[in-house]
């Protein structure tokens, strides 16, 4: 099946073909539809739907078969059921991060939309709607006869029609065009604030926002949103992550209420690592959205108050909504798409992986810049250190989407004083992303590291009068 899976994709052209011919025809059945009754009809096409889409595509029949935006490649065959793109844990080469003996459905599928569309990136991607699970194991086809409206479309954010309330400090930040800084904090093991609020305690004066992890690398912690509102409650400005690994829309929708009630003003929707990797490899993964799906839902909920089921809220919230980016791993410049995807679906600021390969970046900024993103949302880069090229290796074996170049590495190996080394060669860094033309900031990373990574913010000069810029 695997085998005939690639081979659609090798194909993707001709079959895109044979899907137009049929999505064309076939409304003019759908009188023969009304008289066989549209039970008895389904009883006799899903059989063959299914035989000939599960050996063709390996179906996984959710029945919103989106096969046509997909470049013939089924996405719910990626074991996160990513609907919008591919995820930020691709491995070298393009294996999946979960199943490391496959290759990324969404490789698979960027490739095959290039045979359909060999100037995809010239259009705009559609934006697929999270699964609705109740038509699972029923026929598209049926759909297709009764002419349904192209499931690859979902509509964009409209304008607001809710009371904007006021912007939150990190957000006045990124709009008054300074350089911004923000820092990655992970919440503590325990059910004592105070360590929380000592590591926050570090960069006091240093950052505009600190962002507080939800399980990340599927490891168990204070939940980001308790962590979040402790420091919202304490005079910060906490980035909100949401990951869909864990939670449901339900739950999801539900806690986002409850930050904004807390005094929570920022929010980062991201899909979430595996939970293979974490210290709980036995636990179930959700996935009911990805990250695009949840921006979505999130920026509805902000701009038209009203949940993803259309019910209204009665007082919305607002957020300042953004998502990640990784330019460093597979399929490199077609990342773009998805970096579009997720402005056009309400991120308003994006926090990219780590950045160890400055040539990288600079190639993917000049993308974002030719399509004028950096003027939709604040592109703040992800920056790190670790203490000794060991660790720095490990990081690049073990941390899905984490891309460190030999050259760097064999510097740090080479040094004395390799703590120094990683030190200054992440100094060098950031002054060298702080350089290029559309980068709004630097977003700093590092497990448990928060002495060094205040240290870096000092010595970058990123937060003197030097850093001041403006967005082109
Ligand atoms: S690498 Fe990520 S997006 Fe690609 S198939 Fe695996 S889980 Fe899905």
């Amino acid at each position: 099946m695997y085998a005939a899976r690639l081979w659609s994709v090798r194909h993707a052209r001709g079959l895109h073909r044979v899907y137009e011919y049929f999505s064309r025809l076939a409304p003019a059945f759908a009188p023969l539809l009304r008289l066989i009754g549209e039970r008895r009809a389904e009883a006799l096409l899903h059989p063959l739907e299914r035989a000939a889409k599960g050996f063709m595509f390996d179906c996984r029949e959710c029945g919103q078969c989106v096969l046509s935006a997909t470049g013939m490649a089924c996405p719910m065959n990626c074991p996160k059921e990513m609907r919008n793109g591919p995820c930020g844990g691709v491995r070298e080469g393009g294996r999946c991060e979960v199943r490391p003996d496959m290759r990324c459905v969404w490789v698979e599928a960027t490739e095959g939309t290039k045979r359909i569309a060999p100037d995809h990136l010239a259009h705009p991607t559609p934006l697929l709607p999270a699964i609705d699970v109740r038509k699972h194991g029923s026929s598209t086809w049926i759909q297709v006869v009764r002419g349904r409206p192209d499931p690859a479309f979902q509509p964009p954010v409209g304008d607001r029609t809710v009371a904007v309330a006021e912007y939150g400090p990190f957000e006045q930040a990124c709009n008054s065009g300074r350089f911004v800084v923000t820092v990655e904090v992970a919440p503590p093991d325990s059910a004592d604030p105070q360590a929380l609020l000592a590591r926050a305690g570090k960069f006091d004066g240093l950052v505009d926002a600190i962002n507080i992890t939800d399980g990340a690398g599927g490891n168990c912690h204070m939940s980001s949103v308790a962590a979040s509102a402790i420091l919202a409650a304490h005079g910060y400005s906490p980035v909100y992550q949401i990951a869909c690994r864990d939670r449901n829309r339900i739950a999801i929708q539900g806690d986002m209420l409850g930050a904004a009630a807390l005094g929570v003003k920022n929010i980062l929707c991201i899909t979430g690592d595996d939970v293979s990797q974490g210290d709980h490899p036995q636990a179930k993964p959700v996935f009911d959205l990805d990250a695009v799906s949840l921006l979505h839902i999130a920026r509805n909920m902000c701009d038209r108050g009203e949940y993803a089921s259309g019910r209204k809220l009665d007082t919305p919230p607002d957020f300042f909504v953004g998502a990640t980016a990784n330019p460093f791993v597979p399929p490199h410049a077609d990342r773009i798409a998805n970096l579009e995807k997720k402005i056009a679906a309400g991120a308003r600021f994006i926090q990219t992986q780590f950045c160890f390969d400055v040539p990288l970046l600079e190639s993917f900024m000049k993308e974002v810049r030719r399509r004028g993103l950096h003027c939709r949302a604040s592109i703040v880069v992800g920056v790190g250190t670790l203490g000794s090229a060991r660790a720095l290796r490990w990081m690049a074996a073990h941390v899905p989407g984490v891309h460190v170049p030999e050259r760097l590495l064999a510097r740090i190996a080479a040094a004395t004083d390799q703590k120094a080394e990683t030190k200054r060669a992440c100094i060098e860094i950031v002054r060298a992303v702080a350089a290029i033309e559309g980068v709004a900031g630097v977003h700093l990373m590092g497990h448990r590291n928060e002495d060094v990574l205040a240290e870096i913010i000092v010595e970058s000069g990123v937060r003197g009068a030097s850093a001041q810029k403006t967005l082109q």
